[in-house]
Parts: C-alpha cells; structure tokens; sequence
C-alpha cells in the first residue's frame, strides 16, 4: 500500500497497528484502545478494522491483549452496575438447539437469593434465543427501559429481557465485519465478542456453557475446551468469577425445539419432571456452578441445593414471579392454555426397528427453523408454535412405523421438512453406550473432566 493515500494521522496509525499485528506483534493497551474508539466513532474505515481482524485471526492475540481488548469493548457503550447489596449471576450458552437451559438455571439461581438481571438474545440460524421462547408466552414484555428492568430485578430477583440498543457497539460493528470477511471462527475474536458482551451486563458471577459437537459453533472439543479456557481468564483478569462446563451438542437438548415447546418443558423441568434427562443434568450442573462460586459450597452440595430448588417448586416460583412482573399470565404456565397452537402437525415415522442413534442437532435446528420457529435472517417473522417433539430420543428403542417425532408448524405441506429430518436420524441395530453429556469443566487455572 501507498502510504501517501493515507490522508490523516489516524488512518497513518491504523496502518502502523495493522503492520505490528501482520508481523506477530503484541498490541499495547494503547493501541487497542485507539482502534476501538476508532471503530465506535467511525474514524477507522472498514478496510482497515477489517486488515487488523485478518492479522488477528492468522497470528492470535496475547493473554494480555485478549483481556484488554475485550475490556475496552464491554465499555464502548452502555455497561450496567449493580449495588453491592446484590448478589449478581449470569449465564452464557454459546448456542445450541433445544438449549433452554437459561429458562430452568436463572429460576434456580433466583430461588437461591441470587440476582439474576439478564439480556439474552434472539435466536437466528438453527440456534434459538431465549428472548424469543419467553415472547411465546402472551403478554411477556421482553424490551423494556433499564429503569424497569431495575425494579424488576429489585423486585423478584430475576429478569430477563432483551438486549438494550446501545451495549458493546463495538462488538455490533466488529462481528458485522467479521462475518463477510471469514475471520468469525478466530478463538480470541470469539472469546473477546462473548465477553464483552458478558462483562457489560455487569455480573460479577458467570457461567458459561460452551457447546460443542455437530449443532455447536465450535464442533471440536479441542476447540470448546480452548474458548472456554480463554472466556474464563477474561473474565477473571476482569474481576468477575466465571467457570465453564463444555456440553456436547451433536443432539439436540431435551425433547423440545422451537419456541413454546420448549418454555412447556423447561416449566415441566421447573414442576419436578424428567428428573435425570439431558436437559435436566445440564440444567442442574450450571446451576450448581453458579450456586457454588457464590455460596463457597463445595460442587456436590450446590448440587443438591439446585436439585432441592427444582424439587420443592421454588425454582418455577420464580419464574412464575418473573412472568407476572413482565406482563405474561402465570397460569399459562400452569395449564399450558393460551398458548399459540400450530395449525398443522405431522409424524416422523421410523423407517426401521433398531435404535435411534443419533439426531443431527444441526440439521434439526435448520428443519425447526423452515417450519417457522427460527430465523434466517435477522429481520424473519417467528411463529411461537412451530417446532418440533422429539417423542424418541437417541439411545431409544423403535419398532418400524412408530413415530420419532412430531413436527408443528403453520405450513400445511412439509414433506420436504419430514424427509429432511429422517435423513439427520442414524439408526443401529445395537444398543451404543450412553455418550457423554458434559465433557469438562473450566475455572480458574484448571481445566478437568467431569
Ligand atoms: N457469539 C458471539 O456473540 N460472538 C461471536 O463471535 C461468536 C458467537
């Protein structure tokens, strides 16, 4: 390049930065620091942010770096804080499909006396987003003015909403970038964009569930375990107490996809039920990290205090609470009535006897969203009631003809979804071993198996 084309001293600067990194270098605190307020005031222009991100992903970023860029990021917007006096937890699912974990963790949490004031996101792709599950319920107000997600919090200790406009613009703007120029899967991009997002929300306690496998962002468990070891030491370099738990995510969570289905059976988890299941494990073994970093029990006793809150009803309490409090009818959640009903159902018969095997979760997220419960692009109508009932699950017994799934949707025809959803299914004629769930666990300095 013909540094006489660059006209003022700031994009001089950005050229100066952009060579470091394209030669190996470690930025300086100041040089991030320049490159994110230059994103967020629009002086650097994407050809340059967009040079850094590609010398970023081919030569990686220190720790240090990696800490200071994501903190710089979480404070190029709005940040929330929080008194003393409250005991704040949040948490992260890097994305999956049937993950409605978030639905069942923060009424936990909550029960406990901890604070949960939580911004989640909508789902788009074949992941779903909680803030679109807990719309299915009628009346929920999911966007709302931090003065009212504060006294909501204050009042029952648990609120979820949506995203407020102005957080981590940088992060806006970096992933945008990102995403056309084939620098998303870089591990401290990743980690530095969660982050951000994470440490703005204000939690001083956060666990994360990092999700790998088929459906997963990150389908190797090398890669899991090495995004969630970088997470976690942002985190702590930033003051907040984070542990991660690495979950498979090559079948989908639960026997639910889509939007009310799945807030039904995260309240049937809620009410006592399926004691033991994927969902139900996953469910507990997150809540139990957050119960434990913030209580000083030891793992197997936060444990049994998140099992206790499911069995004795104070976990659907809360949430109960929480719906109330942001416009819903808790009786829905009593009853299931008032729910919006899909106008069509279909069954999935199995070809064959055997085992179902496995369930591509990927290809499931994909059928779940062309039946109208996701979105592929940012902008798509969701319809509440579409999905799809996984009535076997991998591991199962099946006899020719029984049904393996049922599928909800308001498009009359969906054959091409019910082939389509055949073909993500594996069948044996053997009982496999039972895979395992959660794989492992990160904290401060440690990485272990679960
Ligand atoms: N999710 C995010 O928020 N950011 C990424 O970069 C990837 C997944």
């Amino acid at each position: 390049m013909n540094i006489s084309l660059l006209k003022d001293v700031s994009a001089m600067k950005m050229f100066d930065i952009i060579a470091r990194k394209r030669d190996g270098k470690a930025l300086t605190y100041e040089e991030l620091e320049f490159f994110v307020k230059g994103i967020v005031d629009k002086k650097i222009p994407d050809y340059q942010i967009t040079a850094l991100l590609m010398a970023i992903f081919l030569n990686g970023m220190s720790k240090k770096e990696t800490s200071e860029l994501c903190m710089l990021m979480a404070g190029s917007g709005d940040v929330l804080t929080f008194s003393d006096e409250f005991i704040t937890v949040d948490k992260h699912s890097t994305g999956g499909v049937g993950d409605k974990t978030s639905l069942i963790v923060a009424p936990i949490a909550a029960a406990c006396g901890l604070t949960v004031a939580k911004m989640s996101g909508r789902g788009l792709g074949h992941t779903g987003g909680t803030v679109d599950k807990l719309e299915s319920i009628p009346g929920m107000i999911m966007d709302m003015s931090i003065e009212r997600f504060e006294q909501n919090y204050k009042k029952t200790g648990l609120c979820i909403s949506g995203q407020s406009g102005n957080m981590v613009p940088a992060d806006k703007i970096l992933y945008a970038l990102r995403d056309v120029t084939a620098t998303i899967s870089s591990i401290p991009l990743i980690a530095t964009s969660i982050m951000s997002k994470k440490l703005a929300a204000g939690a001083k306690n956060i666990v994360l569930d990092v999700k790998t496998g088929s459906g997963a962002f990150m389908e190797q468990p090398e890669e899991a375990f090495d995004l969630a070891e970088k997470m976690v030491e942002i985190g702590i370099a930033n003051g907040r107490n984070v542990s991660a738990l690495v979950t498979m995510m090559d079948n989908p969570l639960g026997r639910a996809i889509g939007n009310s289905i799945e807030v039904i059976e995260a309240v049937e988890v809620l009410k006592g039920m399926h004691v033991g299941s994927d969902l139900y494990q996953v469910s507990v073994a997150l809540a139990a990290e957050l119960i434990q970093m913030t209580s000083g029990k030891t793992i197997g006793e936060a444990t049994e205090t998140a099992r206790k809150k499911l069995k004795d009803g104070s976990a659907y309490d809360k949430l109960c609470e929480m719906v109330k409090t942001q416009g819903g009818d808790p009786g829905i959640l009593d009853n299931y009535k008032g729910f919006k009903e899909p106008l069509y159902m279909h069954e999935v018969k199995s070809p064959e006897d055997g085992f179902l095997v496995s369930v591509d979760a990927r290809t499931i997220g994909v059928v779940s969203m062309n039946l109208g419960a996701g979105r592929s692009k940012k902008t798509d109508p969701i319809d509440y009631s579409a999905g799809i009932k996984l009535v076997k699950k991998p591991g199962e017994e099946i006899k020719e003809g029984e049904t393996i799934a049922v599928l909800y949707s308001d498009i009359e025809d969906m054959t091409e979804q019910q082939a389509t959803f055949l073909k993500a299914c594996e069948f044996s004629d053997t009982r496999l071993p039972e895979r395992r769930l959660i794989l492992g666990r990160v904290t401060k300095g440690k990485t272990e198996e679960y």
